[in-house]
This record gives C-alpha cells, structure tokens and sequence, in this order.
C-alpha cells in the first residue's frame, strides 16, 4: 500500500477493516438514511459520509481522534485520513 502524500497515518494501516455490517451504526438507531458509508480503520465501526445528513464518519473522526476510514462501498478499495485530508488506493 502507498500513500499519495506525507501522510503517517495511511502507511501505518497493515490490513483494512471491513464494513462489519453494511449499515451506518449511528442512522440505524434514530431511523436516519445515509448515502455512502466508511468503516473507522482504528475501532471498526462503520459510518456515513459527508454526503449523508448526518455526517456521522466525520463526527466520530473529530471526536474521537482516529484519522484514518477506508470506504464501506462495494468495489471501492480506498482509503481517506482526515487530519491530513489524503486518500490512498489499496
Ligand atoms: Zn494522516
Ligand atoms: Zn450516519
Ligand atoms: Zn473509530
């Protein structure tokens, strides 16, 4: 795996986490929908995206400080850290 830019974070993520379920963790309990869906690479849990209402996968980067989400969409293998604002192919 190769980083695009000077990202630490993206090269130190051996194996990616998959999507446990494909569901937003945090939609499916208020009722929400969502548009496109990212799984946290640090605890795993899978979120919305910035295209979705409620932004879930950007709210829990910001709260809980781990950078690093790999894109929950079939056929999609890339990887996005949000506190260097980088993407790499996998
Ligand atoms: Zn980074
Ligand atoms: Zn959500
Ligand atoms: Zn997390």
């Amino acid at each position: 795996m190769t980083a695009k830019s000077s990202c630490a974070h993206l090269s130190t993520i051996a194996s990616v986490n998959m999507a446990r379920e494909y569901a937003c963790e945090e939609c499916v309990k208020t009722g929400d929908s969502w548009v496109h869906l990212r799984t946290c690479q640090t605890c795993g849990v899978t979120l919305c995206c910035d295209s979705s209402p409620n932004r879930h996968a950007t709210r829990h980067a910001q709260m809980s400080g781990h950078p690093v989400v790999a894109s929950a969409e079939p056929g999609e293998r890339w990887l996005y850290c949000y506190p260097d604002d980088a993407f790499a192919d996998y």
